[in-house]
This record gives C-alpha cells, structure tokens and sequence, in this order.
C-alpha cells in the first residue's frame, strides 16, 4: 500500500512539475505559419484569375476593362506594408504579390477620408 501511495504522489508532482506543464503549452500552440512566397504566374488560382506581376503587360484584349491605372498596390484585398515591393493579398494566402502587378480581382481600395486635426 506504501508503494502504491508513493506512486500515486510521485506522479502528481511529476504531472505537476513546469517542465510537465511547458511541455503541454508547447504542444498546445500551433507551429507558425511559413514565410510567404513570391506568387507565381502558374499557379492555378492566378491562371484562373489572369494574375500579371506587371499591370502595364495585361492582355487588354482578353480584359477590356483593366488600365494600367489598376495595380495591387491600389487595391483593397493589397495588405501593404509601407516601404515594401510586395505585400500579401487576400485572395492568395501565403503568397506575396508585388505593388504593380494585376488580376481580374482587382477592387479598388477606398478613399478613406483624412482625420481631422485638433485645433
Ligand atoms: Fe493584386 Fe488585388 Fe489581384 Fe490581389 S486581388 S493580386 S492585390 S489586384
């Protein structure tokens, strides 16, 4: 019975100990996602979307309505960073997509009006 009770104890300080309990935290949180990547013009969904890492390069015959005006770097699914080339987009999860290129996705980011000063 002494053995018993001593495993019994012994056990519930090892359950107990921090680095027990560390080691179920660590276990408990999700590895970090990749880094981004660079999209390529082959991959299926930018095929699919007409994607163009250069606007000034779109097929203006198979899309009517783009101008050069229309890159990713005005567009609202653009998560721009300041100071970068390139920037992860919305619809392209886990891929970077530069400020100049294009897809048929584009939506233009809204004019947010500028806060007012204090006076
Ligand atoms: Fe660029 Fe917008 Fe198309 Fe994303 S949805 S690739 S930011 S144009």
């Amino acid at each position: 019975m002494h053995s018993r009770r001593h495993f019994l104890v012994k056990l519930a300080v090892t359950l107990g100990s921090p680095a027990v309990l560390a080691g179920r935290a660590h276990a408990q949180t999700p590895p970090p996602p990749p880094p981004p990547v660079k999209l390529e013009i082959t991959d299926p969904v930018a095929v699919a979307l007409g994607f163009n890492p250069d606007t000034t390069k779109v097929d203006a015959q198979k899309y009517p309505l783009h101008t050069v005006e229309q890159k990713c770097a005005g567009c609202a699914l653009y998560q721009e960073k300041p100071g970068e080339e390139s920037a992860p987009c919305t619809i392209f999860q886990g891929k970077l997509t530069p400020s100049n290129g294009w897809c048929s996705a584009w939506a233009k980011k809204p004019d947010l009006p500028k806060p007012e000063l204090p006076k």
